[in-house]
């Protein structure tokens, strides 16, 4: 379906989409597209301002076909361990790399 009739979606209302989905999709949701629309029918208050003129402009029709530019946002990565304790030092340090101890001391 050609949504050619409708105006083109302001940079405002696609960052305002852009940052309820991926607040969506860190809450663990599968598809926020469902979710908007959920929050559509039910007025919820998270979708007040800029997500409601889209809803009334474009409405759940539009929602289904429409995709971000740079793709859909994805949920992080599960947070991993990302420091270690040097072993020269002890220093907390990112894993893989050296604290820059030993280095120092063996210059
Ligand atoms: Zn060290």
């Amino acid at each position: 379906m050609i949504n050619s009739h409708l105006p083109t979606l302001s940079a405002e209302a696609y960052n305002e989409l852009r940052t309820y989905a991926t607040a969506r999709i860190n809450e663990g949701c599968q598809d926020w597209r469902e979710q908007l629309l959920d929050d559509w029918m039910r007025d919820d208050r998270r979708q007040w301002g800029v997500l409601r003129a889209v809803r009334n402009t474009y409405g759940p029709s539009w929602l289904a076909t429409f995709r971000f530019t740079e793709g859909e946002p994805t949920r992080p990565a599960k947070t991993k361990t990302t420091r270690s304790r040097c072993s020269h030092c002890g220093s907390a340090k990112p894993i893989g790399q050296s604290c820059g101890c030993f280095d120092n001391n063996s210059q």
